[in-house]
């Protein structure tokens, strides 16, 4: 089959590519891809670009630079990106630009993209960037989608790839219940891997959609939702390459011939993982991960609620429940219109005025589905043999009924196509590529999200969704909320979807973003994660005592990368070459990333 992207029959498998989808779920995905396609309405640019050059880096140095460059890596590994922007789609993702770009397609692009094929060419590409005081950013599969995707935070970086060659899965401990992964490692290939070595007491866990990379979701501190759901808190060793060249192994992997460095974490000495991770300090090549046990069953189970004021009781009854792990997954509470988006028409099937959706068609749509008319639905998974899921569930039930209305729905009444099974395969180590439905809410669909965490109470919950509320209605937005709930935190999650070929909807869901931020911190809520164009707002939000805290990554950033080549303003942190040149991208920098020029020296 030809590798076009508007055959909708088209969807690269992973025997072909480290990015590619496992056969069993294939139909599934041409399914996704023809939905994709259904209700995309531009056409890709198809036309050949000027190319972007990294700032203060003029054309005869760029190109004396790559020629370096391939030199050192072959020919065929620098890739110049002078292409066309083609969007594509989740499995067909491009590493040009961010496929959900928020600001104009065009603006967080790299100039080139460089493809290492070991942990020594890693170093190359870093000490070749010193050398010609090249940015560069690493990616590990490029599908951080409602993060920025594929795309570095400075224009005309040079963009590190390091997931198409380097992606083999180094181990797989059955003893131990550990994996040591390189970046292009996805959690469909690490499914895929244990399945193949019939290895049936081992589980990973996996985000809602499985063809991020292992590596690189950990590092940005991603989530899944078995019990292991919490990504950074269970890998297990690092290996690192520094932005001066140097490599460092964390934990017991910088002791020779250890056997211990993805079953102990902590090695001795400071603990240097967490520099690693949301931040500029290094390009991790290798990383361990440690896996859950097979529960010996388990069980989902769905409880809808009736009232959007359930919220603030539920909350309550929920934040005992799980921190006695009584609740054992990072479940889900998601409000009826994620109910009705997931099911993937587009929000025209339902409305076609100006503004939000009104809440009464999302309930009378909800009340022709099998779960019925709801509120809030918490979607959650019981695990252990049967007696022991019983306890739990018996628990479970007797508190989630406490609230009026509250109604546990039975599975037998769902359709196989339900959402209810996705989440069962999710919650049970099983990736998946259903939760892609809702970003089709409407046509040439994008999402970026505004994530804050705060403890798990009512009051909390409720002043959070009423922040929301107010913004998304002046934005013009639908409210797409759910609550993801850790063991003794919880992020609100919600997911803007937006046109991105739209520039109004595009301005009006920053707008409404940038807004949240600030009413959340002036609240005391920070966000655990988020876009490229939003990290400088947000690292600012963390300002305690006079912004010690950047302050201390900016010492560190100087010392680790004294010329500043790495991923430059990534998570806030600026080197020193471009602080005080208007880098950061806030409220009134608009569409543009890019600041007054870079320091010499
Ligand atoms: P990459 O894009 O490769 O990496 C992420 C970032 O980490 C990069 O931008 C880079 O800054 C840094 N990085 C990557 N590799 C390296 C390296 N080797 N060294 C140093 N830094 C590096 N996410 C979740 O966590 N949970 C979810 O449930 C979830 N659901 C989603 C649902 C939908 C419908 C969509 C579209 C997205 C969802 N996502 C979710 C977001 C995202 O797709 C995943 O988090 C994905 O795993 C991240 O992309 P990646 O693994 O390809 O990471």
């Amino acid at each position: 089959m030809a590798d076009d992207k508007n055959d909708s029959t088209y969807v690269p498998l992973l025997s072909e590519k480290h990015s590619g989808i496992p056969q069993w779920l294939l139909e599934k995905a041409q399914d996704a891809k023809a939905h994709v396609l259904s209700v995309k309405t531009k056409t890709d640019n198809a036309k050949p670009r000027t190319l972007v050059y990294p700032p203060g880096v003029d054309k005869s140095v760029f190109d004396e630079a790559v020629g370096d460059l391939r030199e050192l890596l072959g020919a065929d590994q620098v890739v110049l990106n002078d292409l066309p922007l083609e969007d594509g789609w989740y499995m067909e993702h491009p590493n040009t630009h961010d496929m959900m770009y928020v600001l104009d397609q065009d603006e967080l692009v790299p100039s080139a993209i460089a493809y290492p094929g070991s942990t020594e060419e890693v170093q190359q590409i870093v000490r070749w960037a010193n050398n010609y005081r090249i940015p560069i950013f690493p990616i590990s599969m490029g599908r951080n989608f409602g993060y920025g995707g594929a795309a570095p935070r400075v224009r005309g970086s040079v963009l590190v790839d390091m997931g198409k060659r380097m992606n083999k899965i180094l181990d797989i401990n059955p003893d131990d219940y550990t994996c040591l992964v390189e970046p292009g490692v996805s959690f469909f290939a690490l499914h895929e891997e244990i399945q193949k070595k019939g290895y049936d007491h081992l589980w990973i866990d996996t985000p809602d959609v499985g063809g991020g990379s292992i590596l690189g979701n950990t590092l940005d501190r991603g989530v899944g939702y078995t019990p292991y759901g919490d990504h950074w808190s269970v890998h297990s060793g690092l290996e690192v390459v520094l932005p001066t060249g140097e490599v460092i192994r964390t934990g017991m992997g910088a002791l020779p011939g250890n056997n211990t460095w993805q079953t102990f974490p902590y090695g001795f000495g400071p603990y240097s993982d967490g520099i690693f991770s949301q931040s500029n300090y290094g390009i991790v090549t290798k990383m361990g991960m440690t896996l859950m046990p097979n529960p010996g069953g388990f069980e989902s189970f769905a409880y809808t609620f009736p009232k959007e004021e359930d919220l603030t009781q539920l909350i309550e009854i929920i934040r005992p429940l799980r921190i006695s792990n009584i609740l054992e997954n990072a479940a889900q509470l998601r409000h009826v219109i994620q109910s009705i988006a997931v099911v993937g028409q587009p929000r025209s099937t339902y409305y076609t005025g100006e503004g939000a959706i009104p809440i009464d068609i999302i309930h009378e749509t909800a009340s022709k589905t099998p779960l019925g008319d709801h509120t809030w639905v918490y979607y959650g998974m019981s695990y252990g043999p049967p007696h022991i899921r019983k306890y739990k569930l018996d628990i479970i039930d007797a508190e989630f009924k406490k609230v009026p209305g509250g109604r546990r729905i039975d599975p037998a009444t769902l359709p196989p196509s339900h959402y209810f099974w996705a989440r069962d395969r999710i919650a049970s180590g099983t990736p998946d590529v259903e939760e892609l439905r809702w970003v089709q809410w409407v046509p040439n669909g994008a999402h970026i999200a505004f994530s804050p965490v705060s403890p798990i109470r009512g009051a909390d919950a409720t002043r959070l969704i009423e922040i929301a509320r107010r913004r998304h209605h002046e934005c013009g937005i639908d409210l797409l909320p759910a609550f993801i709930v850790g063991l003794r935190e919880m992020h609100l999650i919600v997911e803007i979807v937006y046109d991105r070929t739209d520039k109004k909807r595009r301005k009006a869901a920053l707008d409404c973003l940038r807004a949240m931020i600030q009413d959340a911190a002036e609240c005391g809520y920070g966000e655990y994660r988020t876009h490229l164009v939003l990290m400088d707002q947000i690292a600012g939000t963390y300002n305690w005592n006079d912004g010690a805290l950047m302050k201390f990554n900016e010492k560190l950033k100087d010392v680790l990368d004294p010329n500043g080549i790495l991923a430059p303003g990534r998570c806030g942190i600026w080197p020193r070459q471009y602080r005080g040149r208007g880098w950061e991208m806030t409220r009134e920098s608009g569409e543009s990333s890019q600041g007054n020029g870079v320091a010499a020296d």
